[in-house]
């Protein structure tokens, strides 16, 4: 392994030492002054304290945004007027990206070449729905001479958005771009692990000229302020990001209320590599596939499938791969893996690494790297020759740590493929093109890329099947969310109706 050695820690200047909520226009602190505390994950230090919302501060947010909705402008604005006001936010976080990444590194532990990435890209996500709603049809049915139907669309109501700590200012644009540009009104609940970053929003969407009341923010526990949002009869939808168990949980919370839901859930991705592929690229694909983002990766490939004629010489260049992988300071260019979110999220993968030990061979990596005695830092950990009934094989562990299997043929490799409880992402190298697509599409994932590096096309379906997720947003399945589409009839000419009522005489008038 690689190492970069952190000269000090780098604390970005003005980094604030208490993050509030902001509701109907204004910061403020919880209604019972209650505050969590938040860490670095380089020094493992409090470095601020966030107000932690409760029933009450939720309470308080959903209001403003029921006001918001309910007394306008924003619902009703036009399309293109919404669409300035994304664009100016999209240029106000361009403008301001450096600041952002390193925030966000900070507050992560993502390498900052990658946080730049993400700020860059929450940007396009303005971008993308600025102009998709301006370019929004509805569909129209004509029966000619006799009946006009068509859809009227309009925005549900207040969103409750619930985001996770990993790439999280970038996973809030995901949510806030379209439910902005649909024309609802919202309340974020950001991930309590990583707070800062959403804390920009607010002057952001200020300064963009975004109404009073439209975005606000609850920070805040998942058991309290984001079950308190789900709870909310005032929100009408939820879209939420985060682990399948919490998934499940809110699926829960909001059937009495039968709320509109989106979940985008955890992923076990695998990658399906055969001997003919181009080797060379699918080992650059997998490696970055899941050493990227720290491996904190809902679409990782976590699951690397070879077929046993090139898998031992498969395994060696990826061993020796990972162990080349530039570990240290997030804040180092240079670095390719930083440091795990939190101290908890680091010995949950650390105790995944002792468990990998016992059910694969350890041909990289294996725990936390010599150089690095503290901070959440875990060495690019490879097993090999993983069985699919390991744990490690089965269960998502958000970190980077690879788990290399071998496969005979497509058979055995769709199988093994499709043998988790998830169905997030695939990946697929072969130069047979007529077999690429045949498992393209026998790979039980919402998302597959053939030859090809994690790249998406914001139009295109982004979900899981199965335990990865329900519903697909991207593109206009966002808008779809977001918004209800009112069928209206109209009734061109002479009314003909059944005359109830009117006796044998005027029946048939
Ligand atoms: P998490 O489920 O622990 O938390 C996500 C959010 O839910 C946080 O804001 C948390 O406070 C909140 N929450 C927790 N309990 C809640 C409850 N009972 N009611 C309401 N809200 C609650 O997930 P995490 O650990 O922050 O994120 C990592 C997970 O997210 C991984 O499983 C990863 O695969 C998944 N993820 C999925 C995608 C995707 O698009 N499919 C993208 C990114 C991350």
């Amino acid at each position: 392994m690689t190492q970069t050695q952190p000269a000090s820690r780098h604390v970005p200047e003005g980094l604030p030492t208490h993050l509030q909520h902001f509701v109907d226009g204004a910061p403020r602190d919880s209604v019972g002054g209650a505050t969590f505390e938040v860490l670095d994950p380089v020094s493992n230090r409090t470095y601020a304290t966030a107000s932690a919302g409760r029933a009450e501060d939720v309470d308080a947010a959903v209001a403003a945004a029921r006001r918001a909705f309910s007394e306008g402008p924003w619902p009703t604005t036009a399309p293109r007027a919404r669409a300035r006001v994304l664009n100016r936010i999209a240029d106000l976080v361009e403008a301001q990206d450096a600041r952002l990444a390193e925030l966000e590194t900070f507050d992560t532990g993502l390498p900052i070449t990658q946080a730049l990435g993400q700020a860059q890209r929450a940007a396009e996500n303005f971008r993308f729905f600025a102009d998709l709603i301006v370019g929004q049809t509805d569909d129209a049915y004509k029966v000619p001479g006799r009946q006009l139907n068509y859809v009227n669309r309009k925005p549900v109501g207040v969103a409750g958005l619930i985001t996770p700590w990993n790439t999280p200012f970038m996973l809030e644009s995901w949510k806030l771009a379209p439910a902005l540009a649909a024309g609802c009104t919202v309340v974020l609940k950001p991930a309590e692990f990583t707070p800062l970053s959403a804390s920009l929003w607010a002057q952001i969407f200020t300064e963009a000229g975004l109404p009073q009341g439209v975005f606000n923010l609850v920070n805040g526990i998942g058991e309290e302020a984001g079950a308190a949002l789900v709870a909310h009869p005032g929100t009408r939808l939820i879209s939420f990001t985060g682990e399948t168990t919490t998934g499940r949980e809110i699926f829960r919370a909001a059937a009495p209320h039968l709320k509109g839901l989106s979940m985008e859930l955890g992923g076990k991705s695998p990658v399906v590599i055969f001997d003919d592929a181009d080797l060379d690229a699918a080992l650059d694909s997998s490696v970055f596939g899941v050493f990227s983002l720290n491996g904190e990766r809902c679409t990782a490939g976590s699951r690397i499938l070879v077929q046993r004629s090139v898998y031992d010489e498969f395994v060696e260049r990826y061993a020796e791969r990972a162990r080349n992988v530039v570990v240290g300071d997030p804040h180092d260019p240079r670095t390719e893996v930083g440091a795990l979110v939190h101290p908890e999220h680091h010995e949950r993968v650390l105790r995944y690494v002792e468990i990998g030990k016992t059910e694969g061979r350890l041909v990289a990596g294996g725990g936390r790297p010599e150089h690095l005695p503290e901070g959440n830092y875990v060495a690019p950990t490879v097993f090999a020759d993983v069985p699919p009934t390991a744990r490690i094989f089965q269960e998502e562990i958000f970190g980077p740590v690879a788990a290399l299997t071998p496969f005979e043929d497509e058979a055995e490799a769709v199988a093994l493929a499709n043998d988790v409880q998830y169905g997030l992402a695939g990946y697929v190298w072969t130069r047979d093109l007529t077999r690429g697509h045949r498992v393209a599409q026998a790979i039980e994932a919402g998302m597959v890329w053939l030859n090809s590096h994690n790249v998406r096309d914001l139009r295109t379906p982004f979900g899981g099947v199965k335990a990865s997720g329900l519903g697909h947003e991207g593109g206009h399945r966002s808008i779809d969310f977001y918004t209800e589409e009112q069928a209206v009839h109209v009734t061109l000419g002479e009314v003909h109706t059944p005359r109830f009522g009117a006796g044998p005489a005027g029946r048939n008038r």
